[in-house]
């Protein structure tokens, strides 16, 4: 078929050509399909898009990928773009999930399915579909771990020895991610009993999802907060323990400031406060080998990306894609039906198991953090 078939990853690739979709398509499972990520800054999402357009290549259809580094008017002209090409079905994860109703309206007008992907997509009747993983599950798991580091649970679950008080610090995602709040309501069901009976301390006194929340998940940003935070309530000398983060980019820029700042030694063992994380993403997963951060949560983006090709080809197919869940995603307008995958808690001592046995790292990039 004559249609650009770009698979382009560049944000600015425009390829054009007109007409494709359905119409020109030469096999029953042909058509295109707009891929819409939100951005190359972070692995994971590199990550997604290639296993998302290997996934549906192989499946035979032509794919248009697109990534809009961060930029809500890129991402929103990318959509345009795929609609007026006349796209057979949108997988869309959203950069600010309540920016593309406009969008939405315009694919639900040419009949266009729209999956949403990872993130949910607010605001919006025209949500046909959405594969994530168990967000919430991913905060729970997220202060799971952290406890773990204090030695306030084992890693099994089970009640540790130690019995603090901790002081720990409160980081949160992107208030503009739909899943920023799961993460937060998931951790915090977890921490809230502790910080009840005193186990769990937060000198700064920042406890609420706006205070610990970092627009676009930015590394800097957290760094930043966490200077702040190290300069404000900790000079007096006051010990810091732990820090909840909801992602890896932003563990490394707290680790940056806890090193610097606040004068921490290189490793947990000497001191270092313990730090979570998300995405297993492989210059952490090397922190994590050498004692530095403490975790991670494993989401295994080859099977969101699997995931994604099974549904749309369900809706191509005319029919429903499988839900595992029809309850926890109200969009506002709606609730999306939604096919959720489950993540594990990545620790040292597992690394091997569910990273490199996995195929997911090599044993070389574990080491080398590339
Ligand atoms: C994703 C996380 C990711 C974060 C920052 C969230 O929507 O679910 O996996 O860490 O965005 O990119």
């Amino acid at each position: 078929m004559g249609l650009a078939a770009c698979g382009g990853e560049g944000a600015g690739d425009t390829g054009t050509d007109t007409g494709g979709g359905s119409e020109g398509g030469d096999a029953v499972e042909g058509g295109t399909i707009g891929v819409a990520m939100p951005t190359q800054t972070s692995e994971r999402w590199i990550a997604d898009g290639n296993a998302v357009l290997a996934g549906l290549e192989g499946a035979g259809y032509d794919v248009d990928l697109q990534f809009a580094n961060d930029d809500i008017p890129t991402q929103s002209q990318q959509i345009d773009q795929m609609i007026t090409q006349g796209v057979d079905l949108l997988i869309i994860a959203a950069i600010d999930g309540t920016a593309l109703t406009g969008q939405l309206d315009a694919a639900a007008a040419a009949n266009i399915p729209v999956i949403a992907y990872d993130r949910l997509i607010n605001d919006s009747e025209n949500v046909d579909f959405y594969v994530t993983f168990d967000n919430f599950e991913v905060g729970v798991q997220q202060a799971t771990s952290l406890l773990v580091g204090l030695g306030v649970l084992n890693e099994d679950g089970s009640e540790g020895d130690a019995e603090g008080p901790f002081n720990v610090e409160l980081f949160a995602g992107s208030p503009d991610d739909n899943n920023a709040t799961f993460f937060w309501d998931g951790a915090m069901s977890v921490l809230e009993p502790y910080m009840e009976d005193g186990t769990l301390e937060v000198p700064s006194g920042q406890t609420e999802f706006e205070q610990a929340a970092i627009l676009r998940w930015q590394q800097e940003t957290a760094q930043r907060r966490m200077e702040d935070l190290l300069t404000s309530a900790y000079s007096g000398g006051t010990e810091l323990h732990g820090v909840l983060s909801p992602y890896d980019g932003l563990s490394r820029g707290i680790i940056t400031a806890l090193q610097g700042t606040g004068g921490y030694p290189a490793t947990i063992e000497e001191g270092l406060p313990v730090v979570s994380g998300q995405d297993a993403e492989i210059a952490s997963v090397k922190l994590i080998a050498d004692g530095t951060q403490f975790a991670t949560i494993f989401k295994d983006t080859r099977k969101l990306a699997d995931q994604a090709v099974v549904s749309a080809q369900s809706f191509l197919a005319g029919e429903e894609p499988e839900a595992n869940d029809t309850e926890s995603y109200d969009n506002g307008v709606k609730i999306v039906p939604s096919y959720l995958l489950e993540s594990d808690i990545v620790y040292e001592g597992n690394i091997t198991e569910l990273l490199v046995d996995s195929g997911y790292w090599t044993e070389e990039q574990v080491e080398s953090g590339q």
